[in-house]
């Protein structure tokens, strides 16, 4: 299948985890892609090859998607490499996590400017050229702790409820225009950001999932991917949960 051929797809944060597979998938059905990093040098660099495997043009920027104007630049430096700009896939994220009582301001706003401001940077920047083709499809991968909130991840679970609110805003401002903007919130999903957690809080919470396992980052993927192409061509503004049922 070619699901996405002849589009170009820009994914944030993809030299790990969600981000890297589902620019890989993306390649996989045909886009051209660029994508974004910003300490990971070598894996970026490393992902470039793996990309062009797919016989796709692929190029990697090393971006702080939190920084507005580097966002702007980000966007201009695409459309001048690939001509065009079809999907955009706003994915890179960061925990800082602890109760509320312990929460620093530094937790509070690093998290929100890196989640929540991210998408807004992006987004912004990439609309003008959307506009224009009177096409686009916007992918915000949230959380379903942004739904349902988390002890612990006020900080994290407020910037994906706000992803979430921004997403569904974007759909109203801009489906006349043939732009569509949707969510992905993903449950658990086995990368480095939950290598982090405590092994049996791990096992625990498993248990907890209908399906009784974490996802992969292939699962939140091929979400993506189907909500980038054309089979999702009347579906905007909507938050679509990958989690084995873990929030019903
Ligand atoms: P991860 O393995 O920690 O990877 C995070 C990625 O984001 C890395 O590529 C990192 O780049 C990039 N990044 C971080 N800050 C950035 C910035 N300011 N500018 C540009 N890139 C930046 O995380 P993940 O588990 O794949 O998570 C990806 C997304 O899914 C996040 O939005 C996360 O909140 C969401 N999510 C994850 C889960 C889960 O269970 N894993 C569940 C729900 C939602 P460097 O490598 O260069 O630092």
């Amino acid at each position: 299948m070619n699901l996405v051929e002849k589009k170009v797809a820009l994914v944030t944060g993809a030299s790990r985890g969600i981000g890297r597979s589902i620019a890989l998938r993306m390649a996989q059905e045909g886009a051209d892609v660029a994508f974004t990093y910003l300490s990971s040098v070598e894996k970026g660099e490393a992902l470039v090859k793996e990309l062009e495997q797919f016989g796709i043009k692929a190029k990697g920027y090393r971006s702080d998607a939190s920084d507005f104007q580097a966002a702007d630049q980000l966007v201009t430096d695409v459309l001048a490499d690939f001509g065009k700009l079809d999907i955009l896939v706003n994915n890179a994220g960061v925990t800082r996590d602890g109760l509320l009582m312990r929460m620093s301001e530094e937790q509070w706003d690093s998290v929100m400017t890196i989640n929540l401001k991210s998408v807004f940077n992006l987004t912004k920047a990439a609309i003008k050229s959307m506009m224009r083709a009177k096409s686009g499809s916007i992918i915000n991968i949230t959380s379903v702790v942004g739904i349902s909130g988390n002890a612990g991840q006020a900080n994290y679970s407020a910037s994906k409820a706000g992803i979430i609110g921004f997403t569904k805003s974007v759909a109203l401002e801009l489906g006349s225009r043939n732009i569509r903007s949707n969510a992905v919130a993903p449950g658990f999903i086995e990368t480095e950001m939950t290598d982090a957690i405590d092994t049996k809080a791990v096992e625990e919470w498993k248990q907890s999932i209908p399906m009784k396992r974490g996802g992969q980052p292939e699962d939140v993927a091929d979400a993506c991917v189907f909500l980038a192409s054309d089979l999702s061509r009347y579906i905007t503004g909507q938050v679509l949960q990958v989690d084995g049922g873990m929030l019903t």
